[in-house]
């Protein structure tokens, strides 16, 4: 269906053909264009080059194009090595050269500060990237379905309910495609009915393969829609003789309608019910359902840069607010004297009680809670924090939260973000009272247009 024309669109119409010089990068990696002041976003355009495009969407305060040729292209455009690299989207900045892609992360965040904080010239280092850049996700996440009688597995297209088998994908560790591999392989070899949506009939739904990077460990998890599964015993002999590497088969069932992976009864079917993976000198055991940061080799550098911007000498009280599993804390306990935790989700607070023990950490403790109640509540009991570590979600920071610190002033704020947008909003409103230190971009992943932020504010004298 076409758009409305608006009277200060007549310029640009659906179907129009254009010619448009590609300024910058957006936030889902886009190509972004000016044809007459109105903003265009052109997917697969890359920054510097001259392409003509046709227009498929006309909105108030913005255009999009689909990419038709490129006329002057970019020293830095590369092929993407994935085969189904259009199809699948997941990667959407492969087809620029790596060192361009942390490149345009760091301008990203430059202009998010000019944008959104005000600052022409904000203190933005290069972006921490990796050296092989290929084969970093831990886990591998792959619906089944069904292709001209053939049993595939693999994501979602954005956006619609088109299943695009992933064979080999790059950016998956080769274990965990190792593990989807065999798992089709079997299931295909019994006859296991996969599930169908639609006829909500059959049985395995999803695939997840979880390697640990440090100890080689594997962890299969099979997501069904029933209890049962026909030929169990003979499945589980057949994934051990092809993955040596296993040392957890689990299922998990999930008989809703829904769009949600997991269900709620797990169930060990052969070995260990979790995977033992490290972190530095942090040691974990992860169930099935655990979280766990989906690059490991980057987690670390993460988890340094935290630490680096805290300034810790062994004497400071660290609260570690939007803790997860307690991570980002344990990793600085050593360093402080004291840590306490703040998460919303009670089975999180759980598994970072646990990783505490686990590794003989007693100077941490994790709490179930709002980060702008707690907070709050334990400087009014005289609890105050001289270091505070903020992760939220996308969302950013709840506002009451941000008023809660510029009441409480902690002498450092560190701001871990995935969201240079709502890091830069936040940030503006805690200028108030901070200065703005250093922001350091890092890759968490490779390829897609994500970056993560580690900013260090401190408390203005
Ligand atoms: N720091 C963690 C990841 C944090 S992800 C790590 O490094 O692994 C963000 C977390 O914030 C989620 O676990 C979410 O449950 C939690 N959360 C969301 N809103 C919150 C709130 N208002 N108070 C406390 N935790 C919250």
């Amino acid at each position: 269906m076409k758009q409305p024309v608006k009277p200060s669109d007549v310029s640009i119409r659906i179907g129009q053909q254009m010619t448009l010089t590609i300024r910058s990068l957006g936030i889902n990696g886009e190509g972004i264009g000016y044809f007459k002041k109105k903003i265009v976003f052109v997917p697969g355009a890359l920054p510097g080059e001259v392409v003509h495009a046709e227009i498929t969407e006309v909105k108030d305060k913005y255009a999009a194009g689909r990419l038709l040729r490129v006329i002057e292209r970019s020293q830095a455009r590369t092929t993407p090595p994935c085969p189904v690299y259009e199809s699948c989207g997941g990667c959407s900045l492969q087809h620029l050269d790596y060192q361009a892609q942390l490149l345009s992360k760091k301008e990203l965040v430059v202009q998010s500060f000019q944008k959104y904080a005000g600052l022409q010239q904000p203190p933005v280092a290069d972006t921490i990237g990796m050296d092989n850049p290929w084969g970093y996700r831990n886990k591998a996440q792959f619906q089944v379905g069904s292709k001209e009688g053939r049993l595939i597995a693999g994501l979602y297209q954005a956006g619609s309910h088109e299943l695009v088998e992933l064979q080999d994908c790059q950016i998956q560790h080769e274990a965990t495609t190792a593990m989807v591999d065999a798992a089709k392989e079997v299931i295909e070899k019994l006859g296991i009915p996969i599930y169908d949506e639609r006829k909500r009939k059959g049985i395995i739904r999803t695939i997840v393969a979880r390697v640990a990077f440090a100890t080689g460990e594997t962890q299969l998890t099979l997501i069904t829609a029933t209890t049962e599964i026909p030929r169990e015993k003979e499945l589980i002999l057949e994934l051990r003789y092809r993955l040596p590497s296993l040392v957890s088969i689990v299922q998990n069932v999930n008989p809703q309608k829904t769009s949600l992976i997991f269900g709620d009864t797990t169930k060990v079917l052969w070995g260990k019910p979790t995977i033992a993976e490290k972190l530095g000198s942090l040691s974990f055991d992860l169930s099935a359902r655990a979280f766990f940061q989906l690059n490991p080799e980057q987690t670390v550098k993460l988890y340094d840069q935290v630490k680096k911007a805290a300034g810790l000498t062994g004497t400071e009280r660290v609260l570690d607010l939007y803790c997860g599993t307690g991570t980002i804390g344990l990793w600085l306990a050593p360093d402080a004297k004291e840590v306490r935790g703040i998460e919303l989700i009670p089975e999180a607070v759980e598994d970072a009680r646990r990783n505490a023990e686990r590794n003989q950490i007693s100077s941490a403790s994790f709490h179930v809670g709002r980060a702008e109640v707690l907070m709050p509540k334990w400087a009014k009991e005289g609890i105050q924090a001289d270091v505070v570590v903020v992760d939220p979600p996308r969302t950013g920071l709840e506002p009451a939260l941000i008023n809660a610190l510029l009441q409480v002033k902690p002498q450092r704020i560190v701001y871990v973000s995935c969201n240079p947008s709502t890091l830069a909003k936040d940030v503006n409103r805690l200028l108030a009272s901070y200065e703005l230190q250093s922001v350091q971009p890092l890759d968490m992943f490779p390829h897609t247009p994500h970056v993560e932020c580690i900013v260090l504010l401190t408390l203005r004298v």
